[in-house]
């Protein structure tokens, strides 16, 4: 499934190519919004194809998996997964499989909202 337009595909690919670098997007960038211990971003290469908004929700230390996570951070995540659910904030909440990912060694999630 083809989930970018052929321009922000582009332009993603570009960013891969020239600016990307192996360098962490989440460690590097500021939070839209930081929780204690999760921050929140509008992803810069948004599935436009599917998705009227993207965003990308990681935690704030750099662990690789879901098991290097503390208890604090599990419950922080699943406390807002399900609120954010409620609240109508996303669609979809995906983790992409290793070899999707861009981001290899920093856990995060895709938020979307589809188009109505
Ligand atoms: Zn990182």
């Amino acid at each position: 499934m083809i989930l970018r337009e052929k321009e922000s595909e582009e332009k993603y690919q570009k960013f891969l190519k020239e600016e990307y670098n192996g360098k962490c997007i989440f460690c590097d960038k500021k939070s839209l919004l930081t929780l204690k211990h999760w921050g929140l971003k509008k992803n810069d290469f948004p599935y436009d194809r599917i998705a009227k908004e993207h965003y990308l929700f990681y935690p704030l230390r750099h662990v690789d998996t879901l098991n290097e996570l503390t208890m604090e951070e599990i419950e922080e995540l699943e406390f807002f997964k399900n609120e954010w659910n409620r609240d109508d904030f996303y669609d979809m909440w995906i983790e992409n499989s290793t070899n999707k990912q861009s981001q290899k060694h920093h856990l995060h999630y895709h938020l979307i909202k589809l188009y109505e």
